[in-house]
Formats: C-alpha cells, sequence, structure tokens
C-alpha cells in the first residue's frame, strides 16, 4: 500500500483551468491533469530496491492494480495527478515554458514502512499521455529510450552517482509514432511508461519560469516552499530571505559540482544538459540521448543533435553545469536581494567544489595517495595523472577497462586490453611504457609495504566500475525487447547492481564495444526522439 500526501499541490497554487489543451500557463504551479489510458498494460522490469524504499512488497508490485496505475490507467487512493510548469534554456537558448509535456505527477508517496518510514517521494509516470505543456508533441514515450531510462536510473544509483530512481517499466499495448533521425522516416514502435521516483522533480527552469515572467511573488513562493522542505537546514540556520537564498543557491552549486565529477569519474555523457534537465537536488535527471564514454574522449557526444556543435560532450559538461548554473542565478537576480553580485560571487562554489572533488576522484582513480600537506605527492600526482590525459586522448583507449586494469597492472603491457586497435598499441607503447615506469616509481614510494598496496587497489576498485552501462549493451537489450524477450532487461540490471565487483561469469558485460557498435544507431549515435 502507498500513503500519499500531496503537497505540492496544497502549498502551491495550480492553473485553474481544467482543460487539458496545450497553452501558456501562468500564476500557477501546476495543472492537473488525468494520464490517457493505454490498451494492454504488462510490467515488463522493475526495480524491487525503489520498491523496497517505498515499502511495497513484490507482491504489491506486481498486482494488477498497481500495474494499471503504473500505466496511468486507473488511480490508486490519496493519487492525485498533475504536470508542472518549468521554463528552461535549451542549447544555449531561451526557449521560454517548457513543463511537463509527458511526465505526469501521481503524488508525493510517504514510505510507511522499512528503514525509509517517514520519507517522501514524487512518483512520477513518463510517457502517459499528453498535458497542458506538450505543446505539438503526443505525451508518449517509445520502448527503447523508456528501457534506457529505466535501466541508467538503476546503473547510475548503484554506481553511486545521485540519480532519479525508476520504480517500474511497463508496456502500454500502444504504439508510438517516432522520427527517429528527423529524416522523414516515421515508424510506429511500441509505447512504455516508466514509474521516475524523486524526493522532487523541481528543476532550474522550475525557477527560471517565474523569473521571465516577472512574477517574483511565485519565484519567492517556490524558493520558501524548496528550502522549507528540502533544504530543512538552510531554512534553520538563515533568518533573512536574501541570505537564505544565497546559501540554497550556493548549495545548488555544490550539489551540482559534486554531480558533474561523479559523471566525470564513471564515463557519463548526459547528452542534454538544458536548464530543464538540471535537478535543484543534484540528481541525474532526464535520461534522453546519454551514453557511456567507451573509449576516453573529451570531445564525445552520443547525442546527434549536438553533432556540430559538442556542446554537451563529455569533457564539456562541468563547463556546461557551471553556465545553467549562471543562469539560475540570473533567475535569482530578479528579486534584487540577493544582488546580482552576490549570485555571481556565490557561483564561485561551483568551481571550488568541483576542482576539490574531480581532483580527489582521479586521485583516487589512480590509487594516488592522499597528498594533503605532503608537497611531494602533490606534484608528483599532478605530473603523472596530467601526462596520462595526454596520452589517453590520443588513442582509442577503454576509460572503463583502463582504470580497472591499472589497479593490479604490474607491466605496461596489463594495460593492453583496454586499447581498440592492436596497431595503435603497438604505436603507443614506448611512450606508455615511460609514463607507466615514471607512475609505478610514484606509486611504490607511496605505497611501501605489500599491505598498502593490496588496500590501493581495493580502494581503486571501489571507485572504478568493472560494469557500466554501455551503449551497445543497452541496444542489444533493446533488439531483444522488440523481438518480445523482455528477460535481458533484468539480467543487465542485476549485472549493474554490483558494478564494482568481479562476478565471474558475467565478463562479457564488461568488454568493450565490439566493432559493429562504433557507428550503430543507439550505440553511439542517439537522438532526441524518444
Ligand atoms: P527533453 O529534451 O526530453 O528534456 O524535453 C524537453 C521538453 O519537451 C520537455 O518540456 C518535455 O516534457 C517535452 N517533451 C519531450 N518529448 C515529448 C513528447 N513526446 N510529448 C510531449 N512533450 C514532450
Ligand atoms: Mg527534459
Amino acid at each position: 500500500m502507498l500513503t500519499f500526501d500531496n503537497r505540492f499541490l496544497r502549498d502551491l497554487p495550480g492553473d485553474p483551468n481544467p482543460r487539458n489543451h496545450s497553452r501558456q500557463v501562468h500564476g500557477a504551479f501546476w495543472s492537473r491533469v488525468a494520464p490517457a489510458p493505454v490498451a494492454a498494460p504488462a510490467l515488463i522490469a522493475h526495480s524491487p530496491e525503489v520498491a523496497a524504499l517505498l515499502g511495497l512488497s513484490d507482491a504489491e508490485i506486481r498486482s494488477p492494480a498497481m500495474v494499471e496505475a503504473l500505466a496511468g490507467n486507473r488511480l490508486l487512493p490519496g493519487m492525485e495527478t498533475y504536470a508542472t510548469a518549468y521554463a528552461g534554456h535549451q542549447f544555449g537558448n531561451w526557449a521560454g515554458q517548457l513543463g511537463d509535456g509527458r511526465a505526469i505527477l501521481l503524488g508525493e508517496a510517504v514510505t510507511q514502512r522499512g528503514p525509509n518510514a517517514g520519507e517522501r517521494f514524487e512518483l512520477q509516470l513518463k510517457g502517459a499521455g499528453p498535458t497542458p505543456y506538450s505543446r505539438r508533441a503526443d505525451g508518449r514515450a517509445v520502448l527503447r529510450s523508456s528501457i534506457r531510462e529505466f535501466l541508467c536510473s538503476e546503473a547510475m544509483h548503484h554506481l553511486g552517482v545521485p540519480t532519479t530512481r525508476a520504480l517500474s517499466l511497463v508496456l502500454t499495448g500502444d504504439q508510438v509514432e517516432r522520427d527517429m533521425f528527423y529524416d522523414g522516416n516515421a515508424e510506429l514502435e511500441p509505447g512504455a511508461i516508466v514509474c521516475r521516483v524523486a524526493p522532487s522533480f523541481l528543476r532550474f527552469g522550475h525557477f527560471e519560469l517565474f523569473a521571465s515572467r516577472g512574477e517574483s511573488a511565485l519565484l519567492r513562493q517556490l524558493l520558501d516552499y524548496t528550502i522549507t522542505h528540502h533544504f530543512p537546514h538552510i531554512a534553520a540556520a538563515h533568518a533573512g530571505e536574501g541570505e537564505r537564498i544565497v546559501a540554497w543557491y550556493t548549495d545548488v552549486c555544490e550539489r551540482t559540482a559534486r554531480l558533474t565529477a561523479q559523471w566525470m569519474r564513471v564515463g557519463f555523457v548526459h547528452g542534454v544538459m538544458n536548464t530543464d534537465n538540471m535537478s535543484i537536488l543534484g540528481l541525474t535527471i532526464d535520461y534522453g540521448p546519454y551514453g557511456w564514454v567507451d573509449n576516453f574522449d573529451p570531445g564525445w557526444t552520443p547525442n546527434t543533435t549536438d553533432a556540430q556543435g559538442k556542446r554537451y560532450a563529455f569533457g564539456r559538461q562541468p563547463g556546461i553545469a557551471q553556465w545553467n548554473l549562471a543562469r539560475l542565478g540570473d533567475a535569482l537576480a530578479t528579486l534584487g536581494d540577493p544582488s546580482p553580485e552576490v549570485l555571481v560571487d556565490a557561483l564561485g562554489a561551483f568551481e571550488r567544489t568541483y576542482s576539490r572533488e574531480v581532483n580527489r576522484i582521479f586521485r583516487d582513480k589512480f590509487g594516488l595517495r592522499d597528498d594533503a600537506g605532503h608537497a611531494e605527492d602533490a606534484s608528483d600526482n599532478e605530473a603523472v595523472i596530467d601526462a596520462a590525459f595526454t596520452l589517453l586522448v590520443q588513442h582509442e583507449i577503454d576509460m572503463t577497462i583502463f582504470f580497472r586494469a591499472l589497479a593490479t597492472a604490474v607491466t605496461v603491457d596489463d594495460l593492453r586490453d583496454a586499447f581498440y586497435s592492436e596497431a595503435e598499441w603497438h604505436a603507443a607503447r614506448n611512450a606508455w611504457q615511460a609514463w607507466f615506469d615514471r607512475y609505478a616509481t610514484v606509486v611504490a614510494r607511496q605505497h611501501a609495504t605489500p599491505a598498502t598496496r593490496t588496500d590501493r587497489a581495493t580502494r581503486m576498485n571501489a571507485v572504478n566500475p568493472k560494469y557500466v552501462l554501455r551503449n551497445y549493451l543497452a541496444q542489444q537489450l533493446i533488439d531483444a525487447a522488440h523481438a518480445g524477450d523482455y528477460a535481458p532487461i533484468s539480467e543487465l540490471l542485476d549485472v549493474m547492481r554490483r558494478p564494482y565487483d568481479e562476478q565471474p561469469g558475467r565478463e562479457r558485460f564488461a568488454e568493450k564495444r565490439p566493432d559493429w557498435a562504433r557507428t550503430k544507431a543507439g550505440c553511439s549515435m542517439l537522438s532526441c526522439s524518444s
């Protein structure tokens, strides 16, 4: 049983117009909207961990009534459905009102039992039909993108990266028309709905919307609501409104910095870092044309819509996160207090937190000693890491395999498996040999005894995953699902539950991208069509 307490609806004003047609919604945070029914809901995967978080048993999640609810076909007691209003900057340009165009909230579930009793989670159906914010689109989602969102939400959680979660993946039984590469070749695809779960789905864009319209009272109200309920430590520590807003903004900057550093750690590329896809809780949100870097390439983006500009490429993510935070700062500056100067100053928290985190993360990934207070270690660490980055980008080298191999590498040849081409390995071997010798000398000095060497390998393996949701693995599941076989989804989810463990017998899920996947749609190229 789920128990709902729909605070967002209760405490914040809504749209008085009950009709569901695309429009600009003014003076409101949400619009009531009913999910559009689907033909034949079937639960094809779920996350037992998220069910447990909500206090749901396995039998409850599989019950016909719950599956109907997770497809938007019926409401369970306490559920109230609505879509929220937000705006955003997309690809660097102001886009005006956007909003939940295909995400419908079911309400806020308050966990009643188990270790998470008392915790509150918003439940949101993605793909449940049109809302007042759908503009000209259909409010639906296709199976391929729903599989990708379901799996990656959970894989990220198990990797230790902050993220929205996914409770369920339901096939709707309806077909959805999509033109995957926007080239006039529209096709019918199976439709699906993911139930996403997070303490809040509020985005930077929610705050930008009211600022852009000069609706200061509503912006203040949203800030007050957000700080009171999601940042209670700030509400408690600061009396003045301006002061609270600066403290809140600083906190969002720090969370976003930690999140971005974690993406860099695991090789995740979000793909569409528009401000409407940035969570104020610092969660990874909106899994669209995301991808995982196979070879370590800071210039790589999976998003074909961004193939020219590469705005959201792997290595640009920290800079873009900072740019997005600046847009959030602009929105807050419309209030007059805090002043724009104070907000620009507060944005400095991003860079400070990001450099601290990313330095620590890469030091740990390379298995180098904490250099706080050791000048010699600090300069060695920096030199050895910088030299590795220079070499890593010169050839196709698998990021995940490289870092995993480094934990136990005795000679440079132990890194060979990370190379995509034999010829490149031979061409690069001498340069890598020189790097490895230097690295090994630093490591030997920092880790003098066998005990600290073993400890080092264990700690490296705890930050360098063996298993990530490689793009081609997800695509293989999608192909199987289109042929009616859904079992591989739960099998891969099971692998992703323990990404840092060796998992003997499952090595095939840790293999580098096969050649056929290099340029295949869905493996290295994804569009926003979903
Ligand atoms: P995204 O790029 O997926 O983050 O989406 C940007 C905006 O477009 C958001 O407001 C979405 O709700 C909306 N949107 C995307 N796909 C659809 C769809 N199929 N139907 C309605 N709205 C959509
Ligand atoms: Mg979005």
